[in-house]
């Protein structure tokens, strides 16, 4: 699918590479291993691009999360309640599970899609971060 295919913002968000060369990781550890989960790289590993460009530079990124969060639940509870017929205690049960199974990974996602409004993909990234 080209919507999340190498080059595009959805595959540096869901796949949480570097948002520069799409090829380095942004975080120390797999989503659902628990561990370090918050830690995150300082530079992309592959490219050198700074992650961290100033101080509290993800502040916005929570405010990204909780607009796009707020969304989902609705869409998540609507979805259970009205289209799968469950009662609102399992469509809001289920809801609550699912963000606390996902808390990481919504966080990650959330910061990717913070940076990736600031910093645009570069196929020749990794090549001109060998040359300096
Ligand atoms: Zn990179």
């Amino acid at each position: 699918m080209a919507l999340f295919s190498k080059g595009s913002k959805s595959y540096s968000i869901f796949y949480l590479k570097c948002p520069r060369c799409h090829e380095g990781e942004m975080f120390e550890t797999g989503s659902w291993s628990f561990v370090k989960s918050f830690d995150m790289l300082e530079r992309c590993p592959k490219c050198n691009l700074n992650y961290f460009p100033e101080p509290g530079y993800y502040y916005g990124a929570m405010f990204i999360s909780y607009v796009w969060s707020g969304w989902f639940c609705l869409l998540f509870v609507a979805l259970f309640h009205w289209v799968l017929g469950y009662s609102q205690t399992v469509a809001f049960g289920s809801l609550i599970l699912f963000l606390v199974v996902n808390f990481v990974y919504i966080f990650r996602i959330s910061r990717l899609m913070w940076i990736n409004i600031n910093v645009k993909y570069d196929p020749r990234a990794i090549e001109k971060a060998h040359l300096h």
